[in-house]
């Protein structure tokens, strides 16, 4: 009789632990082969099987792409690629200079640039910033045309230091932007030479002031200056925040920018159907155009900076609408024709 008692304590336990234990290894097991055969497991064995926690709805940023003008009504650019570009950065988490989000930042700007088959020339540097001395990269793309005269496109890449900003508008929407006219104009030879700027430290750390913020425009006009490139510039055309919602996007005209350069794209939005967008207010911005406009080169920003988001952590991928970044980018494409012949016509009685 004594000699039973461990024995049915045995089968206790073995209910208890062991077959519990069995059929936590057995239905994952089960449910992969479940799966391997295509026969859908229950819901709540996936995660056992592949780790992945179980499906929820895509959040409604998801489905932004969606919104996306179709690329033929918009001259081939691609709001929906542009929006992933975006969605790309945001996923770095926050960019600011030096940190290692913005290393990968570089990096993925550096293989679409490769994979759109554009050369590209990078600039290191190191800033000095009220926080001290902080390394800076700007990326160009060079795209050779017929004449040696540029034409200069420009974003900033970097986001402002703050917990949680991740600068989905500000400026990942830009750079999206960028990156897929780099697609367009990387495989075409047109009439002027493009280059395509990708700024590292737009932002300013603290207060803004001359000497705090655009750290990397000032860097290349400075290098361009000294180097006599500068004067090859007949016009700069800086985006920054351009992915705010369709029915809230509004450029004002901004009052240091060159008005012929203004007019040119503020009257092909209006040929496009897009007036609505670009209004004829006037407000004054500082931003990456200036060190090209105090040494003397033709430059336009278009930047929407009453976003309500601007400058907080809600600035975040949700807010960046992939119509916007195609009607933005097919402004600027259809503009170019009007800036180069303005730019060529400069060039030749240079
Ligand atoms: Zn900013």
């Amino acid at each position: 009789m004594r000699a039973e008692k461990p024995q049915s304590g045995w089968k206790v336990l073995l209910v208890l632990f062991a077959l519990p234990l069995a059929l936590y290894w057995l239905v994952p097991i089960a449910a992969r082969l479940l799966l391997g055969i295509g026969i859908e497991a229950p819901q709540w064995a996936v995660p056992l099987v592949t780790g992945a926690r179980p499906q929820k709805a895509p959040p409604p940023a998801m489905a932004r792409p969606l919104d996306a003008l179709p690329a033929e009504s918009t001259g081939g650019f691609d709001g929906a690629r542009a929006w992933e570009h975006v969605r790309q950065q945001v996923t770095f988490g926050p960019r600011p200079p030096g940190s290692e989000a913005s290393r990968r930042t570089q990096e993925y700007i550096r293989e679409r640039l490769k994979d759109y088959g554009c050369a590209i020339e990078e600039d290191s540097f190191t800033a000095s910033t009220p926080v001290g001395r902080v390394e800076m990269r700007n990326l160009v793309a060079k795209i050779p045309g017929e004449s040696k005269s540029v034409v200069l496109l420009l974003t900033h890449y970097d986001t402002m230091t703050g917990e949680n900003f991740v600068g989905a508008n500000d400026s990942g929407s830009s750079t999206g932007v960028m990156l897929e006219l780099a697609r367009l104009l990387c495989s075409t030879k047109r009439q002027l030479t493009y280059w395509i700027g990708f700024m590292d430290g737009e932002e300013a750390y603290g207060v803004w002031s001359d000497v705090n913020g655009t750290f990397g425009s000032r860097q290349m006009a400075a290098k361009l200056a000294l180097s006599g490139e500068l004067q090859q510039i007949k016009a700069v055309i800086l985006a920054d925040i351009v992915g705010e919602r369709a029915d809230l996007l509004r450029f004002k005209r901004e009052s240091s920018s060159t008005p012929w350069l203004i007019d040119i794209i503020w009257d092909t939005a209006k040929r496009l159907g897009y007036g609505q967008h670009f209004v004829a207010d006037e407000t004054p911005i500082e931003d990456d155009h200036i060190p090209f406009i105090r040494r003397g080169v033709p430059a336009v920003d278009v930047i929407d900076l009453e976003y309500a988001h601007w400058h907080t952590p809600q600035d975040t991928l949700d807010k960046v609408c992939a119509r916007s970044l195609g009607m933005v980018g097919h402004v600027l494409l259809e503009s170019l024709p009007a800036v180069e012949k303005r730019g060529w016509s400069k060039a030749k009685k240079q």
